[in-house]
């Protein structure tokens, strides 16, 4: 079977030399029909039925608009939806079940999101062919599991909720007082509760319009949860929030299962993922191709499968290589020149108050930084670039910072290109950082879109080459994984510790997903203290030392997976989580 795509954002046959994919077709040149040109719309359409999957369109189109690809027979009738002719195909969907929380794992662009929006009913899947009726739905998906469940979203007999993916976006659609929000969504009259339980007592009163982006994920975790409803889907709840905030929302996201509701969660942070489901799907396919939800697995077992690239039991190889955590050996990095050694410093704000624990930074390292939000690792990075004037202690240098906030906005008429040679064009066309930072972060298929209509996940990846592309001695680099999957969060990680042990730079990398600090700190650094009241910034230390730090101060371990390397969090009170406890091991411990 045959499935032809074509990126119609990308096309554009006026600039490939008129309709370049039909002429060069051999089938069109022998006279028959793989393609033909839509003259109304002016697009080129490939009939899957007359191509032969040859492969030279894909190659000559200078746009690469085109993908084909060749998938097995037996798919044909597990095709659930496609969104038109050429377009993107989605096969399979994810069980539902009351009393379990499903996660669901895989690249950005393979039909996560369509799979919830059929499952909330704001979609009826076509079948891929001309369907629409629940009907014909409920047919198709006799003796499956969904069977019953389209059977009660047809009769409107499931109320479903969806959290978003973008919070950012919630701000444009809703107005008014967070109180105001939450009181109209609490049909189970759970808000104290929630409110207590998110944190969210400080914001109750402020305008949506003033939110931070982690204080948006939250209300939108409460108000979904507040409403009354048999199926709730959390499309990446972690997003913007801090570890301890992550663990307290998956917490409460798993009593809704407790309490017999179904609960389906996309989630790109391992960890979370893990302490959060109880199965998991993979999806697997080519983003905006097609995609294939995988058969049901345990936590374990699924996101294990997930990154060895590779589905025992329906034989297929998704990925040519498997992902694996393992300790990093010490590297030289730590023995070589000093980029910086600073005295202790206080910053006083007065409402808030930083100290700063005297300490240096290395060229060529990664140290990754680890606290709560709102903690003062901003105001720490603006002393040292003399951005702030320290109110104890003296900031004698001047180090050119480069920085990538946390919150990023679109706010650029143009196109990426134009954006990034505007900050260096002689970069961007070397090949050194083609290939360690563009082709690894995708950039050059983003490179004729608006800046303005990039989606969450490819606006981060250009804001983190943008901050990478910048000459400076120190790069501070806040939250890079926020809307990516966890291939992009690798190749971003990959990317900056590359570029910082070649260019002999140094980075400080605020994250919150655990798998991804392992990956890329050489060091940490550990913030700890009161958000929004003082803050206290320890001098960076080794690895095992940080983490066990930090994890002691928001009491979860961790233990190895031994097949993976991947941090796993115990649960808390578990015979290894007391263990652990009790040596004062709350990371590194093997097994
Ligand atoms: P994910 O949630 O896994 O990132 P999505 O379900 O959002 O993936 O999208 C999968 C693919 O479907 C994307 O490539 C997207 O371009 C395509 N797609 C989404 N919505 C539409 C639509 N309304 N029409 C055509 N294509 C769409
Ligand atoms: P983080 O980067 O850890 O999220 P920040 O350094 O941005 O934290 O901020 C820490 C605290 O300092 C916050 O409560 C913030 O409101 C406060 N703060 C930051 N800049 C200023 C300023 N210029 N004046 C007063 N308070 C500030
Ligand atoms: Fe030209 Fe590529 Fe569009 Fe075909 S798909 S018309 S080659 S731009
Ligand atoms: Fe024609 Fe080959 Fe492209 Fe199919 S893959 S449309 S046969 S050029």
């Amino acid at each position: 079977m045959r499935v032809a795509v074509i990126d119609y954002d990308k096309c554009n046959p006026d600039k490939c030399g008129h309709f370049l994919c039909a002429r060069v077709c051999p089938v069109n040149r022998m006279g028959g029909e793989a393609i033909i040109i839509d003259e109304e719309n002016y697009k080129p359409i490939i009939q899957e039925a007359s191509c032969t999957g040859c492969g030279i369109c894909v190659h000559k189109c200078p746009f690469n608009a085109i993908t084909i690809v060749n998938l097995p027979e037996e798919l044909d009738e597990d095709c659930v939806h496609r969104y038109g002719v050429n377009a993107f195909v989605l096969y399979r969907l994810p069980v539902v079940k009351k009393g379990t929380v499903v996660g669901i794992l895989g690249p950005n662009g393979t039909g996560k999101t369509t799979a919830v929006r059929i499952l909330s009913g704001e979609i009826i899947p076509n079948l891929c062919g001309f369907n629409d009726s629940w009907d014909n739905v409920i047919k198709a998906f006799r003796g499956n599991e969904l069977q019953n469940y389209f059977e009660k979203l047809k009769n409107r007999e499931i109320k479903t909720v969806v959290k978003p993916q973008y919070v950012d976006l919630i701000p444009k659609a809703v107005k008014g007082k967070v109180r105001d929000l939450l009181k109209r969504a609490d049909q189970r009259g759970i808000l104290d509760k929630l409110i207590k339980e998110l944190e969210l007592e400080n914001v109750l009163d402020r305008e949506i319009q003033h939110l931070s982006g982690g204080e948006l994920q939250r209300v939108a975790i409460a108000a979904a949860m507040a409403r009354d409803a048999s199926f709730y889907f959390f499309d990446e709840p972690s997003s913007y929030l801090d570890i301890r905030q992550r663990l307290k929302a998956a917490k409460a996201i798993r009593r809704l299962a407790e309490e017999e509701k179904a609960v389906l969660v996309v989630e790109h942070d391992l960890a979370v993922l893990d302490y959060l489901s109880d199965i998991i799907h993979v999806v697997y396919g080519k983003p905006g191709a097609y995609g294939i939800f995988s058969m049901p697995k345990g936590t374990r077992v699924g996101i294990n499968v997930f990154l060895n690239g590779y589905l025992p039991d329906e034989n297929v190889r998704f990925r040519p290589y498997e992902i694996r955590f393992t300790k990093k050996s010490e590297r030289k990095s730590q023995v070589g020149e000093v980029l910086v050694e600073y005295p202790d410093l206080v910053k006083d704000y007065g409402e808030f108050k930083l100290e700063v624990e005297g300490g240096e930074l290395y060229k060529g390292e990664v140290v990754g930084i680890v606290g709560p939000n709102g903690i003062g690792k901003t105001t720490f990075v603006k002393m040292l670039a003399g951005v702030e004037e320290p109110t104890q202690g003296k900031v004698e240098w001047e180090l050119e910072v480069s920085y990538k906030p946390q919150y990023i906005k679109a706010d650029y008429e143009g196109t990426v290109f134009e954006l990034l040679s505007k900050i260096d064009a002689a970069k961007l066309m070397s090949n050194f950082y083609k290939t360690e930072l563009l082709n690894p972060l995708g950039i050059p298929d983003l490179y004729d879109r608006k800046v303005e209509e990039l989606s969450g996940g490819e606006l981060q990846r250009v804001a983190i080459t943008a901050c990478l592309l910048r000459d400076a001695d120190l790069y501070l680099i806040d939250e890079p994984s926020a809307y990516l999957d966890v291939e992009q969060r690798l190749a971003v990680s990959r990317a900056i510790r590359h570029l910082m042990e070649k260019n002999e730079k140094t980075a400080l990398v605020v994250e919150h997903d655990v798998l991804m600090i392992d990956y890329i700190s050489d060091r940490l650094m550990v913030f700890e203290g009161e958000p929004g009241k003082h803050g206290r910034a320890l001098k960076p230390m080794g690895m095992r030392e940080g983490m066990n730090r930090f994890l002691a101060n928001i009491g979860v371990t961790f233990r190895r997976d031994p097949e993976t390397g991947r941090p796993r969090a115990n649960k808390e009170g578990s015979v290894k989580d007391r263990e652990q406890k009790e040596i004062g091991e709350y990371y590194y411990v093997e097994t």
